[in-house]
């Protein structure tokens, strides 16, 4: 017998490419085109180095204070993890452990059936409809929890909060994650439902909205219920998952409003003008609320579209899956990197011809 019999295989989640050349334009995995908050670059200026020298704080207290402070909450509400990917996998882990399958959508985040096969946790995909909506009744059987993206991703189809509430209110007797990674780009937040269901468990990052993708800081809401049983699964895995520059840099971010809801609305302004444009040059497109759009054209395969674009380095993400193989997700740069893109796309097309 090998000792390979023995070892914990899975399919790992494939990332979007980060290409080695600073010199292409970077719209596949969504981050942010704008810098960190001020604060951010002044905090880390005037880091005191001999804080490297000790271990963080475990319980991150910090960077949870102002969180629950921002999203109206108490701070034994907040839990907070290296991206929101650590986050999800540490709630994965600790909500989901029935036999019965958890639940969440044929097309969404792909990193959700990486993190049930890690742990062996059986899963039920709920097919969206044919304009990627979730069907709330899919989510209204028996199930060992709920993983739900609002806004989707890669669609970028925001469900009202009110079915989600729905989805919630009847699944009372399991954990229900609502992942949120785009929630600021004009999706409506789950957050203040957790005061009234001890089950439900909102995510959100510090990647896209707070610019912030290469500190990798993620945090959750709930009761304080739900987060006790997070601390001890984390507690029970690795104290210390949120670095000493993290803590600070996160604390600095959110103690800048101003400069969040200016970033967020000129990436809405942006994606807006993109829309305009894309469906000029016979794109259709869901009705995308987060930093990215979801388009496939009416004549010219994805595949062929994301082959030109690349070789031109422009960077988007496509899947050749099911369901969404004619698609691309083309993340919201700059005004000028989404000119440049629109410019290219319609000498392609008009070459094409
Ligand atoms: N959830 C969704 C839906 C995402 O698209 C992403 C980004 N890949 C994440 C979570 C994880 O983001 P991060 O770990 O950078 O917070």
């Amino acid at each position: 017998m090998s000792w390979e019999n023995n070892v914990r295989k899975v399919v790992p989640y494939v990332a979007g490419e980060q290409p080695k050349n600073k010199n292409v334009i970077k719209l596949n995995t969504n981050e942010c085109p704008y810098p960190p908050a001020p604060g951010v670059e002044a905090v880390l200026n005037h880091f005191d180095y001999d804080v490297l020298r000790k271990y963080p704080d475990p319980d991150v207290a910090d960077l949870r204070t102002v969180l629950a402070k921002r999203y109206k909450v108490p701070v034994e509400q907040v839990f907070v993890g290296v991206g929101s990917d650590d986050v999800l996998a540490m709630a994965f882990l600790t909500f989901f452990n029935s036999e019965k399958p958890i639940l969440f959508p044929d097309i969404t985040y792909s990193f959700y059936d990486v993190w049930a096969d890690l742990y062996r946790i059986p899963y039920e995909c709920q097919a969206l409809d044919e304009k990627f909506e979730i069907k709330k009744e899919d989510y209204c059987k028996e199930n060992g929890g709920i993983v739900i993206a609002n806004p989707n991703a890669p669609t970028g189809v925001a469900a009202p909060v009110s079915m989600i509430e729905e989805i919630i209110k009847a699944n009372q007797d399991v954990v229900v994650i609502v992942d949120e990674a785009y929630v600021d780009f004009g999706g409506e937040s789950c957050v203040p439902l957790v005061e009234k269901y001890d089950n439900l468990l909102v995510v959100q990052t510090f990647s896209k909205s707070r610019s912030m993708a290469g500190m990798r800081i993620g945090f959750a809401i709930g009761s304080k219920k739900l987060i006790g049983f997070l601390n001890d699964a984390k507690f029970s895995f690795n104290s210390y998952t949120m670095n000493a520059t993290s803590i600070i840099a996160g604390v600095a971010s959110v103690e800048d409003e101003a400069y969040f809801q200016e970033i967020t609305g000129k990436v809405i302004a942006t994606r807006e003008w993109t829309k305009q444009e894309l469906a000029r040059l016979g794109f259709t497109f869901t009705d995308s609320k987060t930093n990215f759009i979801f388009a496939s054209h009416k004549s010219i395969p994805a595949q062929e579209i994301f082959d030109a674009l690349r070789e031109n380095q422009i960077f988007v993400r496509h899947w050749n899956k099911e369901r969404i193989g004619n698609y691309l997700r083309i993340s919201i740069g700059t005004d000028e990197e989404m000119k440049q893109v629109m410019e290219f796309l319609e000498n392609f097309i008009n070459e094409r011809k």
